[in-house]
């Protein structure tokens, strides 16, 4: 599985704001945003001007990418599968994102962030349906329940992550059932319960040029 390799926290750093991307540490005053507040490399503090509206476009799908930790290959996928579906592309392509298994691990609290997730699911924690699923990209259906394997319960990880996803407040179109160590996709979420600094509309209109 090809990922991006280096640190992460450049990677918030280019884009000016917290990615949230590194879990706990995210929250706490080690975060390199709130240290550094420029952008990284030899020429990050002196980098000024005015931002072309192809920029602005460019920007806005990188910062997309990062947030769910997607490649370009992929992401142009996901932009093509939004496009043939009915509805609004842009939310559309949020869905699909939102979507992924490994956001709806995080989203559910059974990981401290994405990267995490996407780590778990490979090492085979969770089953969908009951059945072993180790693809982070895995598309999940309303109706789906993503659990956690029996054998993973006991791992000092995931009980801490397990309080903490007890106390955490899930979207509403997501289920935990914490107990049973379970979550259920209800429904895909709206526009307006996907809480990322996104202007999608700017994503659409970069790949329809
Ligand atoms: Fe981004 Fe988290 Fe690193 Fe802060 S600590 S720069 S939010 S990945």
């Amino acid at each position: 599985m090809a990922r991006y390799k280096e640190s992460v926290c450049r990677l918030c750093r280019r884009e000016g704001l917290k990615l949230y991307l590194k879990g706990e540490r995210c929250y706490t005053d080690k975060c390199a945003v709130d240290r550094r507040t420029y952008a990284p490399g030899q020429h990050g503090q002196s980098r000024r001007g005015k931002v072309s509206e192809f920029g602005l476009q460019l920007r806005e799908k990188q910062k997309a990418r990062r947030i769910y930790g997607v490649l370009e290959k992929q992401f142009r996928n996901y932009f093509k599968k939004a496009e043939r579906i009915k509805g609004v592309t842009g939310e559309t392509l949020l869905q699909i994102l939102e979507s992924r298994l490994d956001n709806v691990v995080y989203r559910l609290g059974f990981a401290g962030s994405r990267n995490e997730a996407r780590q778990m699911i490979t090492h085979g924690h969770f089953r969908v349906n009951n059945h072993k699923v180790n693809i982070p990209s895995y598309l999940v259906s309303p109706g789906d329940e993503i659990s956690v394997r029996e054998k993973s319960r006991n791992s000092p990880r995931f009980k801490e992550l397990w309080e903490i996803a007890e106390q955490r407040s899930q979207p509403e179109w997501l289920e935990l059932d914490a107990e049973n160590w379970k979550g259920r996709v209800v429904r895909l979420p709206i526009r307006e319960e996907i809480d990322i600094p996104i202007s999608e509309h700017l994503i659409i209109e970069l790949y329809s040029r």
